[in-house]
């Protein structure tokens, strides 16, 4: 099962990701955490990576296929995964169809979740404010000011893809802002006709 989680920052992607993680038993391929891992582990990527997430903009499409390329051959991936956080460009979206079909590999769905942006910004400094209360790091890009680039640049840049893969008939939305185990419920639903 290989699937997309479409949505705004704060949409519940890494959430739900989880759970479909612990149901479906395929890893997570989130480009977000695999980059701030680069980040903090000061790698090339991770150095040309940092300011450009700490201002809430895109890390370079070239920089991303070549990292999730490289992970979706880990063994742990042979019987799918999701990406959450990618593609998030229609560059992007155009290079995981040309590197699955390599790979002999085809998307089966991308789910959006739909939701109220202007509740969006709620959403993430209460994770920020979370995080703080467990002694966690705080991403460096959940405040209020860098969220509304982060916004931005999804309207910009992804908010696209959801025609993208409607036009590939591939699309499934789903109402973002019913409760967390109400959208796990209508994900399961998605993923039990596939
Ligand atoms: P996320 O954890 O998905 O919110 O991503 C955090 C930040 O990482 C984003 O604001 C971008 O700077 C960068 N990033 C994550 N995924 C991508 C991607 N697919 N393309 C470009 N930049 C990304």
């Amino acid at each position: 099962m290989r699937l997309i989680l479409l949505g705004p920052p704060g949409a519940g992607k890494g959430t739900q990701a989880q759970r479909i993680v612990e149901k479906h038993g395929i890893p997570q391929l989130s480009t977000g955490d695999m980059l701030r891992a680069a980040v903090t582990a000061e790698t090339e990527v991770g150095k040309r990576a940092k300011a450009v997430m700490d201002a809430g903009n895109l890390v370079s499409d070239e920089i991303v296929n070549a990292i999730v390329s490289e992970r979706i051959d880990q063994p742990d991936c042979a019987n799918g995964f999701i990406l959450d956080g990618y593609p998030r460009t229609l560059v992007q979206a155009d290079a995981v169809e040309v590197m699955l079909k390599q790979k002999g590999l085809a998307l089966d769905v991308a789910i959006e979740l739909a939701v109220d942006d202007s509740a969006m910004v709620g959403r993430i400094l209460h994770r920020a404010e979370e995080a703080r209360a467990a002694g966690q790091p705080v991403r460096k890009d959940d405040n209020a000011e860098i969220y509304a680039d982060r916004l931005r640049a999804y309207y910009k840049s992804t908010a696209p893809l959801i025609g993208y893969y409607h036009a590939k008939g591939k699309l499934k939305s789903i109402d973002g802002m019913a409760s967390m185990d109400q959208v796990t419920g209508e994900i399961e639903n998605i993923l039990s006709a596939l």
